[in-house]
């Protein structure tokens, strides 16, 4: 870890550096997860938009990449408690649940994920609830493309898609890191934010 926080609050300073080899990932930033009026709200999840338009800002500066991602699911999948899974309805598409926050600076290319009824934590992979079958989104032509050595991942929620979508860029070989000041968890359980910033670290994602 580079010290940074010192336990002084958010900081809007630039926490990442950026270049045109590196990628700004965006995860699910939609009003379901954090708006406090979403299906599926993350606490505190609207702090986090000061803090990634800032990142954004500084990465578009330096050439970097901006990509997003977008939970967008159909209005029936065994992604959803309803339909025999895990989550209540959240990111159907075409909805406000499933929108951009509206405060968010968007910047480049939007990736959609759960689109057929998939699982879809990680921007790179979504996997069949059923079969089980993981197939690639189009996040990581994107970056291959654009020769991206190095990938920082900010957004919704830390315990979940960011935590997938920073495990399978180091399983890509992207060098990884996460800020730390630019994620939320969703908490289930007590502390699995705080635990999947440690399991991050093991896997050799830098958290900053
Ligand atoms: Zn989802």
């Amino acid at each position: 870890m580079r010290a940074r926080t010192g336990g002084l609050g958010p900081t809007l300073g630039v926490v990442a550096s950026y270049g045109p080899g590196t990628a700004l990932v965006v995860v699910d930033l939609q009003n379901d997860f954090a708006d406090p009026q979403g299906s599926l709200t993350v606490a505190g999840g609207l702090q986090v938009v000061p803090v990634v338009n800032h990142e954004v800002q500084e990465a578009t500066a330096a050439g970097a990449l901006v990509a997003y991602t977008q939970d967008w699911h159909p209005p029936n999948t065994p992604h959803f408690a309803k339909d025999g899974g895990r989550w209540p309805v959240h990111c159907v598409r075409g909805t406000w649940g499933a929108q951009l926050v509206p405060s968010l600076v968007v910047a480049g290319p939007v990736v959609r994920k759960g689109v057929g009824g998939e699982d879809g934590y990680s921007g790179f992979t979504v996997r069949d609830p059923v079969t089980g079958a993981v197939t690639q989104t189009q996040l990581a032509d994107l970056l291959q493309e654009r020769s991206v050595a190095k990938v920082v991942v900010v957004g919704l929620a830390t315990d979940y898609c960011v935590k997938e979508t920073a495990l399978d860029a180091v399983r890509l070989g992207f060098a990884t890191s996460v800020v730390a000041a630019g994620v939320r968890a969703v908490d289930l359980a007590p502390g699995d934010g705080a635990r999947a910033l440690e399991e991050l670290a093991q896997a050799g994602v830098e958290v900053i």
